[in-house]
């Protein structure tokens, strides 16, 4: 099962592929994978798993194994939470109808956001999105390919800021899952559920705890310590709340692609002491190492 060398396998359990926002296929994602020495694969795109199938067969074919993985988008008390799903049974009928919801939240979101910015004098943003999304899922990051393209931004991070966040002219608001949902859709399909890249959503203590407890009650099992999307303070902070919590400790560069380039699939720091990591009780078919 593993072409690795080293000793203790590289765990990445977060990545994007064309089946959302992200710019490799699943093949292309799970050789590159390969090629960085990653053993332990976990394709988790955004409200979808249409992706998995393809990135099953590439992972056999190269040596890696792959966690049958999804990121849900979910509204906790106002603000845009993501819940990973790390081995989730992607033919289970409630993770999928809740999945497909998102979807149709997405379709339309994308047909309003068009409309809000052909108001701000920028025609055909819905086609132009359409044009760099390859899956099933319209998001924020093909609207903003879209609008570099045409030269309305600079880059992707100016884009966001200019566009497509709040108070800006294509942001649409709206309601994602509820935390719960998200977990139980997740636990029905056998998987474990996990808050993704906790630091990014800038809560204060108070609320971090609170989301924390709400996601524990609905089932909840682990925190993203490590993310690509985290600083060295971050991953600090999260650990002291994973231990805290009894919570399990995963790790994932949350890779998109070749195009950020300052940041790359299994390039990550290590778990901190004194976590248990998220496939501690893994069975050894799932585990690259021999
Ligand atoms: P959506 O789920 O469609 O609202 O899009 C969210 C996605 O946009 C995230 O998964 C990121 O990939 C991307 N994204 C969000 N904010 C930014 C940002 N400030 N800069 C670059 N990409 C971003
Ligand atoms: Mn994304
Ligand atoms: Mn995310
Ligand atoms: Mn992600």
């Amino acid at each position: 099962m593993t072409t690795s060398t080293s000793q203790v396998p590289l765990y990445d359990l977060h990545s994007h592929s064309t089946a959302s926002d992200g710019t490799l296929s699943p093949t292309a994602l799970v050789h590159h994978a390969s090629a960085q020495g990653v053993d332990v694969l976990a394709l988790t795109d955004h409200d979808t798993t249409d992706g998995i199938d393809e990135a099953r067969t590439a992972a056999a074919e190269a040596g890696v194994a792959l966690v049958p993985g999804v990121e849900i988008s979910v509204t906790w008390r106002g603000v845009t939470v993501h819940i990973v799903g790390l081995n989730v049974d992607i033919d289970n009928a409630r993770l999928q109808a809740g999945l497909a919801g998102l979807r149709e939240f997405r379709a339309w979101r994308g047909e309003e956001m068009a409309r809000r910015l052909a108001k701000a004098g920028i025609p055909g943003a819905l086609e132009g999105a359409q044009a760099f999304s390859q899956g099933e899922i319209l998001s924020r990051t093909h609207f903003a390919r879209f609008l570099v393209a045409a030269g309305h931004a600079s880059d992707m991070r100016k884009v966001f800021g200019k566009f497509l966040t709040h108070n800006r002219p294509g942001y649409v608001s709206g309601e994602w899952a509820a935390l719960e949902s998200a977990v139980s859709w997740i636990r029905a399909a056998g998987g474990q559920a996990v808050i993704a890249h906790p630091a990014r959503y800038r809560l204060s203590a108070t609320r971090l705890r609170a989301l924390i407890e709400a996601f524990i009650a609905s089932g909840g099992e682990a925190l993203e310590v490590v993310s690509g999307s985290h600083s060295a303070g971050d991953v600090h902070g999260m650990a002291q709340y994973a231990r805290r919590f009894g919570l399990l400790a995963s790790q994932g560069s949350d890779y998109h692609g070749p195009e950020q380039s300052w940041l790359e699939l299994g390039r990550l720091p290590a778990l901190p002491s004194g976590c248990t990591p998220v496939w501690a009780r893994w069975s050894g078919v799932r585990r690259a190492s021999a």
